[in-house]
């Protein structure tokens, strides 16, 4: 149902996005590849999906501009990409501060208002952010993350409200911990931050909080963001969907 309709999904070499990128394939949407990873692996994979790839850094404004002269107009717009880091506020880096707010939310801003004019003009357009949990709800040690994971719900509010007579829908998907790469790389500095061996981190903190006791696969946020392309999400916008196995609930 996606056929003649052009998807970016940033970040989506790896995990969540990757997962988005297929399931958008999947529906016939011309989907545009973005993040890093190893040439031959992407090369493969553009094959696989018939999508292209733009490999720009989005923690600089510069970069996302390269990104969507390279990709062209978009009809879905998934702002994906993001990364964490773990530590505690007094010894956090400040330039970890900035690349997380760079990319978990300045980068959404940048893509959306590029992305808006196409969408507008088209009279129809989706806008997905993958959010999270920590959109809803706070963890120690994640000042960052937390702050542009929130900053994030509040731009889709926004642009839901400016766009909603134009066919065109903002929302957020927010999942709890989801197994991918970022989940696994964090784990080394969470051991650090908590003194704790790799199964205290799985099970005492990470699972810990989610009632399910099961990571979230990638696949089952991909399902929903093809939900909220459909024409019967045209009435969803500015939601934040939890999809996390029961933890926001508590
Ligand atoms: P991942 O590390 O597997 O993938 C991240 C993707 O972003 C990769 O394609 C990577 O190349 C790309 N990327 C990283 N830095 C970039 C940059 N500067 N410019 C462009 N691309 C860049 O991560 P994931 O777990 O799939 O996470 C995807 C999104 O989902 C993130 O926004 C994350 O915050 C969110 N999320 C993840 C979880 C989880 O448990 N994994 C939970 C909630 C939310």
């Amino acid at each position: 149902f996606l056929q003649g309709k052009r998807a970016l999904v940033t970040g989506s070499t790896s995990g969540i996005g990757l997962a988005i990128a297929k399931a958008l394939a999947a529906e016939g949407a011309e989907v545009v590849l973005n993040g890093f990873g190893e040439e031959r692996e992407i090369a493969a994979l553009c094959n696989e999906l018939g999508a292209r790839h733009v490999a720009a850094d989005l923690t600089a404004p510069d970069g996302i501009e390269a990104l969507m002269d390279a990709a062209g107009p978009v009809d879905v717009l998934v702002n994906n990409a993001g990364m964490q880091h773990v530590a505690p506020v007094e010894d956090f880096p400040p330039d970890k501060w900035d690349a997380i707010i760079a990319l978990n939310l300045s980068a959404a801003f940048h893509t959306a208002r590029l992305a808006v004019p196409h969408m507008k003009a088209r009279g129809w357009g989706r806008i997905i952010s993958t959010a999270s949990a920590h959109s809803l709800a706070a963890s120690p040690f994640k000042s960052a993350y937390v702050a542009a994971k929130h900053g994030l719900a509040g731009l889709t509010k926004v642009l839901a409200l400016e766009l909603a007579e134009h066919g065109v829908t903002a929302n957020c998907i927010s999942p709890g911990y989801v197994w991918t790469p970022l989940v696994e790389n964090q784990i080394p500095d969470t051991m650090k931050s908590r003194g704790m061996t790799r199964e205290q981190v799985m099970n005492d903190v990470l699972l810990a909080g989610q009632p399910t006791k099961q990571f979230v696969q990638p696949e089952e946020v991909a399902a929903l963001a093809v939900f909220l392309c459909r024409e019967e999400a045209r009435s969803i916008t500015g939601a934040n969907y939890a999809m996390d196995g029961g933890w926001t609930a508590k």
